[in-house]
């Protein structure tokens, strides 16, 4: 069965905007393809018009803003493993860049594309959550940024409005003391993660936890983070018995069987691999004080 769809290629944002505008629900955009095209060659997406956004170089510029990076929506996974350049500040994205699928889809697939899809089990999401980042949208009623606890609402569903693109994400550089890490399960290396913790630790000057922020991806519709393990932390010493203490609150977490993985065994994972990636995060954040 053939399914026509027009396909447009505008050169400015603004054009994408209009586009996406003038054709409303009918209009779907398309960044790396690696989600949106397995949707519609099983006739799962069917939009009328393919609004490409791969010739808006403003969407693919990083730059430093104060103690933030901005990565601008269109850029490759790959990039972010790499980490040239200003990114290099950010080590947590290129270990969980690298944990997405194989090459050809980190080559392709795009930072905004994943964000807009809301896979529960992908590894932005999670990141961003744990980070505190911040989604930059632009759209029919102007520029908004939405808190990443705001952004995700459910399973594939975000808080984008109609005629909305992601232009962008703001995100922390972790300063000196502060560490992250991102453990993950799959079943196959570059499979989607059956569970995934991201860790980030904040150390005060006596060595004492500041702050600590977990996110799982994987164990409900939305990167879920664990405010119950994160207070366990709080002005204690992150030594192995206070981690294990805490990452074991992540069995509090209620998450669904399916296919691949019973309720139980992904909440055993949730506590093992929190645990994994606090300790990691709390290692790095330690050898970053000391620097
Ligand atoms: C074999 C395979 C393995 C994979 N493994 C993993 C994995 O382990 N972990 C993981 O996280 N992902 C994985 N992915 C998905 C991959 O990361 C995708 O790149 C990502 O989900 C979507 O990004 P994209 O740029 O390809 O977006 P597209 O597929 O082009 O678009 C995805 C959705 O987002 C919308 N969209 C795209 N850009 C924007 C924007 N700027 N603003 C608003 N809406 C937008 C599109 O309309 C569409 O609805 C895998 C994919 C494949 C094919």
């Amino acid at each position: 069965m053939t399914v026509p769809f027009d396909y447009r290629a505008p050169a400015t944002l603004a054009d994408a905007l209009a586009l996406l505008r003038d054709h409303g629900e009918e209009a779907k955009p398309l960044a790396g393809g690696q989600s949106l095209v397995p949707l519609l060659a099983l006739r799962l997406a069917r939009p009328a018009v393919l609004v490409d956004l791969n010739r808006l170089d403003e969407l693919r510029a990083i730059r430093r803003e104060g103690d933030a990076l901005v990565v601008g929506a269109l850029v490759r996974h790959r990039a972010l493993e790499r980490g040239d350049g200003v990114l290099a500040a950010c080590p947590l994205l290129q270990e969980a860049a690298a944990l997405i699928g194989n090459v050809r889809v980190r080559t392709l697939g795009t930072i905004g594309g994943s964000l807009a899809h809301a896979d529960p089990a992908a590894e932005w999401p999670a990141v961003v959550r744990a980070l505190d980042g911040v989604v930059l949208v632009r759209g029919p009623a102007g520029d908004r940024a939405i808190p990443a606890g705001d952004f995700f609402v459910g399973a594939l569903v975000t808080a984008l409005r109609p005629g909305e693109l992601i232009v962008g994400v703001r995100l922390p550089v972790l300063g000196p003391g502060a560490g992250g890490a991102v453990e993950e399960f799959s079943r196959r290396a570059g499979d989607f993660a059956i569970v995934a913790a991201v860790a980030v630790v904040e150390l005060a000057p006596d060595g004492t936890v500041a702050r600590a922020r977990v996110s799982l991806a994987g164990a409900g519709s939305i990167p879920q983070r664990l405010p119950e393990t994160e207070a366990a932390l709080a002005g204690r010493r992150p030594d192995p018995e206070t981690l294990r203490g805490a990452a074991s609150r992540a069995s509090a977490i209620e998450p669904e069987g399916d296919a691949h993985a019973s309720a139980a065994y992904r909440r055993h994972l949730a506590r093992v691999l929190t645990a994994r990636a606090l300790a990691r995060a709390a290692a790095v954040a330690a050898r970053r004080g000391a620097a």
